[in-house]
């Protein structure tokens, strides 16, 4: 059985159980000044509510510089039994300031530090002092990110670094879309560089609504993140029911993940806000359930995830 890496060690894939297969357990990012959360304690309150909803496994698609604690991640997931797949890579540009290391370093540099994450363990100080100083908390996954309707100059070069980790450790790749924006420009620039569309997950395509395009993504192989869940203030659930209604009458459940992706601390339960990590398994999975039944439930919470976490066997695809 393939595994999947997580910051514990490697996992077989169907042994993971339910996926919430987008969150940050800490992040601190200029995007959203005043609002970081780095707190161990309160991270392992609001992911003990999370292995309570029902979820077994949560990967966090914090990247490179945005606050990653990798000996803390590993407590959390201790003290909590859920699985953690952790990330690396760089997220879209509006995450770094102008005087960030990534924004300047060469390609080299650039790929070097996500395959000594992936294949050596986490850095320490999540690459903030001049000398690394490996964790042994290994990074499963790669996640990138694009501007609005764009993949920006600087972006492209994140993108170029991280599908050359991806196609030298068989890691996934998970791609944040603005809005849910040019995502078969994300697919095709992967693609140039050796990644092709079915070892890709494409977050926040629930911020985009359009059935049309969720179905002729999925047709190329992608897998769709509904990951909004509970933040009412883009549009009631129910509408991403209906998109999940449209992928089960296609037949195409084995191409969606869910989660919250929450990345602010007032939306933290643990933090005095809302509505919490959990959200998805409190609340969304019972209405879920009822719209398409426990099955389709089981192919979106485990069997999806299965498939585009996994590292692909040779690892030079
Ligand atoms: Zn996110």
């Amino acid at each position: 059985m393939p595994a999947v890496e997580t910051v514990l060690g490697p996992v077989p894939a169907d042994r993971l159980g339910n996926v919430d297969a987008h969150e940050h357990v800490f992040l601190r990012t200029p995007v959203n000044p005043g609002d970081e959360f780095l707190d161990p304690g309160k991270a392992t309150a609001e992911l003990t509510a999370v292995a309570r909803s029902g979820i077994q496994a949560v990967v966090d698609l914090t990247p490179v510089g945005l606050g990653r604690q990798p000996r803390q991640l590993a407590e959390v997931s201790r003290a909590t039994g859920l699985h953690i797949i952790a990330a690396t890579g760089y997220h879209r540009a509006a995450h770094y300031h102008d005087s960030h290391w990534a924004r300047h370093a060469d390609e080299q540099t650039l790929l070097n530090v996500l395959l000594a994450d992936l294949r050596t363990g986490m850095d320490a100080h999540d690459w903030e002092f001049p000398w690394p100083e490996p964790t042994g908390h290994k990074a499963g996954i790669i996640k990138l990110g694009a501007s609005y309707q764009r993949v920006s100059p600087i972006e492209q070069r994140w993108f170029t670094a991280g599908a050359a980790a991806a196609r030298q450790t068989g890691a996934p790749v998970a791609v944040h879309t603005e809005t849910g924006t040019a995502a078969h420009a994300i697919l095709d620039l992967l693609d140039q560089h050796g990644v092709p569309a079915h070892r890709v997950m494409l977050a926040h395509t629930d911020r985009n609504p359009d059935p049309e395009l969720h179905a002729d993504l999925i047709a190329r192989g992608a897998c769709l993140v509904y990951d909004t869940i509970g933040r009412i203030k883009y549009r009631p659930d129910s509408v991403v029911l209906d998109l999940i209604e449209h992928i089960a009458n296609a037949g195409k459940l084995d191409h969606l993940c869910l989660g919250t992706d929450i990345g602010r601390k007032s939306a933290f339960t643990a933090y005095g806000g809302g509505p919490g990590m959990d959200v998805l398994g409190r609340e969304f999975i019972p209405r879920l359930q009822r719209r398409i039944g426990p099955d389709g439930v089981n192919i979106i919470l485990q069997q999806a995830p299965q498939t585009f976490l996994t590292c692909t066997e040779s690892g030079q695809a």
